[in-house]
């Protein structure tokens, strides 16, 4: 056995018998030694910023490895920002929020030799600091191990808070009624959606939006469903968010036929035709799903705050005409970092009841039922939040 100074002889058998140990370990050195089956990490440190309910919000993930040979149940996950316990989720909270790997549904429990991701989202009092450092404290029960040693509390996933600036940004679009569907910070489809790309796994889309648009009658297409004018965003014209450097274009694709996802789409048509605008310091701006005759720059092209880049589309992986606009901090649209923004200036009229009822109004073009915002919400410097009604002012 190789010498492991300052491990008494009971820790080094216990060391030895492998990683199925749930013991606090005895031992004489003065670091302590204590098991933890469930790994923690994070990846990608949270960058906060301003959602449009004027709260600061820091977003990221938890990956969990649970390393034993049985099942984990989570049954509680505290964050601490710099020793203080800023947020508890209990085991219900965590069923909806734990997602193993590649995986879209979530659970509480892990299964044996897996690991999976908690989607973390705090919303920090108002005129709370915003903490230096964040790290977990998780509760869980190990089938795998000795009956008293089968709960198990520990402490992980320490990361510093991202402060590098939050962009501020002009609108992509001009004009009133449009929605923001599946944004920040709990909708699923782009907040969670992890892939695994040139080796890693990458969450380029945890921050962007679908943009939809609603008629005068609150109602996303009027007329045949499958007929693209018969929906009120498609011809908007896309702008360019702020002075800008063209990184990428994709041109060339047909329009789809609204009311079924394409099946023969691959990666890299999945973003239909789209422009990248590099806007320096590592941020690029994705706008996706476009009109290919509408497109008229070309890679290199310098682009002016305002200008117009496009008309919205329903090219690619697109069930509906919408513009799907996202920050990054690559040129690649799906093999990068998604960097959260704010935009300058715009109004919050309502609300929709949510994702589900945005769905259903997009399958049947039935009015979405909006609560209004009396007087309506001007805002400033903000990332519109998930589900709301907004206009943009010309900037
Ligand atoms: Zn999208």
């Amino acid at each position: 056995m190789p010498k492991m100074p300052g491990l008494s002889r009971a820790a080094m058998i216990l060391a030895a018998i492998g990683p199925s140990i749930f013991f606090v370990l005895a031992t004489q050195s003065e670091t302590t030694q204590e098991s933890t089956p469930l790994l923690l990490a994070v990846h990608d440190a949270p960058i906060p910023f301003t959602g449009s309910d004027g709260r600061t919000h820091l977003v990221y993930e938890l990956w969990m490895t649970n390393f034993t040979s049985g099942e984990a149940e989570i049954q509680k996950v505290e964050v601490l920002g710099d020793g203080v316990v800023l947020q508890t989720l209990d085991q219900a909270a965590i069923a909806t929020r734990l997602q193993p790997a590649g995986q879209r549904d979530s659970t509480g429990t892990m299964a044996k030799g897996t690991q999976s991701l908690l989607f973390l989202h705090l919303i920090l009092p108002s005129g709370a600091q915003i903490p230096q450092q964040l790290t977990h404290r998780v509760e869980a029960h190990y089938a795998a191990a000795p009956p008293t040693y089968q709960h198990v509390t520990e402490t992980g996933g320490t990361v510093t808070v991202d402060r590098r600036e939050v962009l501020q940004i002009a609108p992509p679009l001009n004009g009133s009624n449009y929605v923001s569907a599946d944004s920040c910070c709990d909708a699923t489809r782009h907040t969670r959606a992890a892939l695994p790309i040139n080796g890693s796994v990458y969450l380029a889309q945890r921050y962007a939006v679908d943009w939809e648009q609603l008629d005068a009658d609150n109602r996303i297409y009027n007329g045949p469903r499958e007929k693209l004018e018969s929906y009120t965003i498609f011809g908007k014209p896309v702008l360019a968010v702020a002075d800008a450097t063209v990184a990428v274009v994709v041109k060339g694709q047909r329009e789809q036929i609204p009311g079924k996802f394409p099946t023969d789409i691959s990666l890299d048509q999945a973003d239909g035709n789209a422009i990248i605008l590099d806007l320096g310091q590592h941020r690029y701006a994705l706008y996706a799903h476009m009109q290919s005759e509408s497109i008229h720059l070309q890679r290199g092209a310098k682009v002016k705050r305002g200008q117009i880049i496009g008309l919205v589309g329903n090219s690619g992986n697109s069930v509906a005409p919408h513009l799907h606009f996202q920050l990054m901090d690559s040129e690649l649209s799906l093999g990068s970092n998604g960097l959260p923004y704010e935009i300058k200036d715009f109004q919050v009229t309502a609300k929709t009841p949510g994702t589900k009822a945005f769905d259903e109004a997009e399958a049947n073009g039935n009015p979405l039922a909006l609560t209004p915002f009396t007087p309506a919400l001007a805002v400033k410097d903000a990332l519109p939040l998930d589900q709301l009604i907004i206009t943009f002012a010309s900037q």
